[in-house]
């Protein structure tokens, strides 16, 4: 497995890659763990090579972030990807990635409204300007997205569909610990009872799910719902929960397509979040 730091080298190695079969590519920031390594087997059972992009980036971070705290581990990230068969892995430094007069910036407003865009505002800019520069260097066959992170994979999908990215996104479940809570890097921040305390996340928005598969198609009682069941854990401090149409992240007040039940809250200072998607 190659270990790529260089944005020219990467992009030479790719375009080499493309010209004798399909490549995928998975980009995450590191930390791997089996959310992110459902991703990577996916790339690698359907397509010729699969590439993994290792890179905490800055521009998604705002000031007071956890940037600095991200937990990293590159050598078990790195074992980790060989271990699932990726051909190389991509690691480039900030400074590798954004030189010193770089000012492009990619973003997709509208959907940009709701969900986890109010408290974090400039979030999903640094999000799409990062994909959409790994798109140009990687130029992947598919690419690997989990739907854990539903908001990013349907600002993605816009922002590949009108900008003419000619790559297959795939959007993948996601991957639970054995008591409902979803994977994240981020659990690594929560205390011993701060993680019994986190699988209440996806406990609550099963029951909004209940709801809908009993008849409910109205947003208050459904958000009610989930809203009271996570009243019941102390150290739960809820940031939003919303209902939102997939296309444009509109909140709606009746089920009438595909919807988003997403949200997001602080157990102690470690911000999780989850969703269910139901179409
Ligand atoms: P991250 O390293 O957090 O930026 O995540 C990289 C990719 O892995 C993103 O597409 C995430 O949606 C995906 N991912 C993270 N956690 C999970 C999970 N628990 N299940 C499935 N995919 C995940």
């Amino acid at each position: 497995m190659k270990v790529i730091t260089s944005v020219t080298q990467m992009h030479a190695v790719a375009q080499q890659y493309a010209k004798d079969g399909t490549l995928g590519f998975v980009p995450t920031m590191g930390y791997l763990h089996e959310g992110h390594g459902s991703l990577i087997e996916r790339a690698v059972q359907e397509n010729d090579r699969a590439v993994v992009s290792v890179f905490v980036n800055p521009t998604q971070f705002a000031p007071g972030e956890d940037l600095s705290s991200y937990p990293r581990d590159l050598e078990k990230d790195l074992a980790f990807c060989q271990s699932l068969g990726a051909t190389a892995v991509f690691h480039p430094e900030p400074n590798e990635m954004y030189g010193p007069n770089f000012a492009a910036i990619v973003e997709v407003p509208s959907l940009t409204v709701n969900l986890c865009a109010r408290a974090r505002p400039s979030h999903f800019k640094g999000v799409c300007t990062v994909v959409a520069k790994l798109f140009n260097i990687v130029a992947p066959t598919r690419a690997y997205f989990g739907l854990k992170d539903a908001q990013q994979f349907f600002i993605l999908r816009r922002m590949v569909l009108d900008l003419n990215f000619p790559i297959e996104l795939v959007g993948c479940p996601t991957v639970r610990e054995a008591d409902g809570l979803a994977m994240s890097s981020r659990n690594s921040y929560l205390s011993l009872t701060e993680r019994k305390a986190a699988p209440i996340l996806h406990k609550a928005l099963e029951e909004g799910r209940a709801l809908i598969l009993a008849g409910e198609k109205k947003r208050a009682p459904i958000i009610d719902k989930i809203q009271r069941v996570l009243a019941t854990e102390p150290l739960v401090s809820l940031e939003y929960v919303e209902l939102v149409e997939t296309l444009g992240l509109r909140q709606t007040d009746e089920i009438t397509g595909e919807v988003l039940c997403a949200l997001a809250a602080r157990i102690g200072t470690t911000r999780l979040i989850d969703n269910f998607i139901f179409s």
